[in-house]
């Protein structure tokens, strides 16, 4: 069910028609797609507020409107249905029209675009991601016709100026209805409103200008970086139409997993498998680390569980200088599948133990480690 017309753009039935363009600028501003990219609604917010001022701004329309409300005006055909139009059609209409003036979206005439941001992705080792690296990155992009010069004109021929329109883009039409005459001024047909064709295409690109191309390029990744964060290389994405800027290229990275070090942010986590008796007697271990092993040394009755911090051996910090900790994390074995001359030798351990022998008084050691954490 279509919404009141009036309604829509917040007005009297029987506003001016500066009230009803105030009133359809104030909202285009409020509800434009491109400042409210994060309202899903913004798009059909906006058709819906420029049905009702193309028609509320036409005095044919906006008195069968009156008359006969949005059924009149589906008899007469006279204005657009917008539901039937991209978006994109939309806004080369009304701001070719000129609409907004010059104070709104930078000027009426809608010049070339700008080209597309592309995408690429990138996978890593840890140890990459630690050090920094340079990786190739391959993507499609839109990108300038090399043979014709990104002219779209065949090499050896020239644009021309359009002959509908001139070259100034703009072409007005007339429509005769039962109800009466409208002019309209919209993006000229002929040359998409560019105000020049090409009379022999570039077969390249068949006049575009423009093709899909496959680039290759070597993509200086940061020491620090983690999974999902991306590094933006302006103006690397699709060409512009025309020479219009081009667009960015957006490199995602993938940190892949490493079998040993686990990440926490900018810390790293190893899990250390340690036997029962290294942990009982104490041991020197080597650990894992992005250069390569650390010497770890390991007292008599380490526990399960117990973490041994390296400060400093982490990842570097992506912003600002320094590195995260690494974080050597214990997991006591308690062993398996014993030999019955094992299983003696544990039984006779069990009944010369005492309760001392597994309190867990901190030694004199650990009371100075404690005072230097
Ligand atoms: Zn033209
Ligand atoms: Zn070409």
């Amino acid at each position: 069910m279509k919404r009141d017309y009036y309604e829509v753009l917040g007005v009297h039935r029987n506003a001016s028609d500066k009230e009803i363009k105030k009133a359809f600028r104030t909202l285009a501003r409020e509800i434009h797609p491109d400042v409210n990219s994060e309202d899903p609604e913004a798009e059909g917010k906006f058709k819906e507020a420029a049905e009702a001022y193309e028609v509320l701004s036409d005095p044919g329309m906006r008195s069968t409107y009156d008359r006969f409300g949005h059924e009149g005006l589906k008899k007469s055909g006279g204005f657009h249905d917008f539901s039937e139009f991209s978006f994109d059609d939309i806004l080369r209409t009304f701001f070719g029209q000129g609409i907004f003036g010059d104070d709104l979206f930078g000027g009426g005439r809608r010049g070339p675009a700008r080209g597309q941001d592309a995408a690429a992705a990138v996978e890593i080792s840890l140890r990459e991601a630690a050090t920094g690296v340079t990786s190739e990155v391959e993507f499609d992009v839109i990108g300038e016709c090399e043979p014709c010069g990104a002219s779209g004109a065949a090499p050896g021929t020239s644009r021309e100026t359009c002959a509908s329109c001139h070259g100034s883009g703009q072409i007005r039409s007339v429509s005769r209805t039962p109800l009466g005459q409208f002019v309209r001024t919209g993006p000229c047909r002929q040359c998409g409103g560019q105000g020049s064709t090409v009379p022999s295409p570039c077969p390249d690109c068949r006049g575009q200008g423009r093709v899909v191309t496959r680039r290759q390029i070597e993509v200086e990744i940061p020491p620090g970086i983690a999974t999902g964060q991306s590094i933006r290389l302006p103006g690397r994405g699709s060409a512009g139409e025309f020479g219009a800027p081009a667009g960015d290229l957006f490199v995602q990275v993938t940190v892949m997993p490493d079998d040993r070090l686990a990440r926490d942010g900018d810390d790293l986590i190893h899990h250390l498998a340690l036997t029962m008796v290294d942990a009982a007697l104490g041991a020197t271990v080597a650990v894992p680390t992005l250069e390569g092993h650390d010497e770890l040394l390991l007292k008599p009755g380490t526990q399960p569980g117990e973490v041994v911090v390296l400060k400093g051996r982490g990842m570097p910090l992506l912003r600002g200088r320094g590195h995260g900790d690494l974080k050597v994390i214990v997991d006591v074995i308690v062993p398996t599948h014993l030999s019955e001359d094992q299983k003696d030798m544990l039984r006779r351990f069990a009944e010369t133990t005492d309760e001392k022998n597994y309190s867990r008084e901190s030694s004199i050691f650990d009371k100075i480690r404690a005072a230097f954490r």
